[in-house]
């Protein structure tokens, strides 16, 4: 049966990815976007409606309580009940510590990690109440080993980790699977802002010698979200090209 999907972030690299995976994988994709970006969303929503697809899209600051009602508001009306949710949308607001403002970390955090929270409770009722969901949401390797000059996006991508095993215990016996991804590099506007000698480092450090694409996390998420990964929950998929070794 068509599920209906809800990738946040879903109009930048990695979203917009996992928008049209899910799509072309026959679920109804909402693709939410924040301030500005309703042109990106819509060229998603028309490539899904060019390949025989159908979804919407939805503003919404994911951070922001009354943003996130209101967004699983309309996709309800729109579409139905969300089934799927990638939490997606995040941002970097890198420093080290010792210079780190405080604003610094409250955005990191909240874009982060308090979405995963807001999105999660307002997806699981409907999922608990039908016995049948997935949420899937984008950790990063950072949250796992740490990194210079992250230490607010770091704990934003651990606490996803750790939110991720409790939900996952708590909701496991309805039908609904929680599960993370830890990309490694992978090529969007996030990583083109850092300096070349940083990403030539970094590409040295990947046993595949290169940055992943979109489309290669795009579609571990696709099969996290899918009835073949029923029997997974709990789990952080690590997709770095062999970075963490
Ligand atoms: P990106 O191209 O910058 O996309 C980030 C997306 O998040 C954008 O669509 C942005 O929407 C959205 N967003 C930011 N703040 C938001 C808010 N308050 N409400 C709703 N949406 C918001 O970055 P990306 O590389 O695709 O990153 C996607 C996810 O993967 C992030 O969680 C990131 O931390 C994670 N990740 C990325 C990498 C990497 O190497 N690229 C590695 C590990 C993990 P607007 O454009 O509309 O603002």
């Amino acid at each position: 049966m068509t599920k209906v999907a809800l990738v946040t972030g879903g109009s930048g690299g990695i979203g917009r990815a996992v928008a049209l995976e899910l799509a072309a994988r026959g679920n109804r994709v909402a693709v939410n976007y924040y301030v500005g970006f309703a042109e990106a969303a819509a060229e998603v929503l028309e490539e899904i409606g060019s390949a025989g697809g159908e979804g919407v899209t939805v503003q919404a600051d994911v951070s922001d309580p009354q943003d996130v009602a209101q967004m699983f508001a309309t996709v309800t009306e729109q579409l139905g009940p969300v089934d799927i949710l990638v939490n997606n949308a995040g941002i970097t607001r890198d420093g080290l510590l010792l210079r780190m403002e405080t604003d610094d970390w409250d955005a990191v955090l909240s874009t982060n990690l308090r979405s995963v929270y807001l999105c999660s409770k307002a997806a699981l009722r409907p999922m608990v109440r039908s016995r049948w969901g997935r949420i899937v949401s984008i950790s990063s390797v950072a949250g796992l080993s740490g990194n210079v000059g992250q230490a607010n996006y770091a704990a934003s991508k651990a606490g996803v980790v750790g939110f991720t095993k409790s939900v996952a215990k708590e909701v496991g016996s309805r039908g609904v699977t929680v599960n993370a991804i830890a990309p490694g590099f992978i090529d969007t506007d996030m990583t083109r802002k850092l300096p070349d000698e940083v990403r030539d480092a970094a590409s040295g450090s990947i046993a595949l010698g290169r940055f992943g694409l979109p489309r290669e996390v795009a579609s571990a998420v696709g099969y996290l979200a899918s009835e073949d990964a029923a029997y997974i929950t709990g789990q952080v998929l690590v997709v770095d090209g062999g970075m963490a070794l």
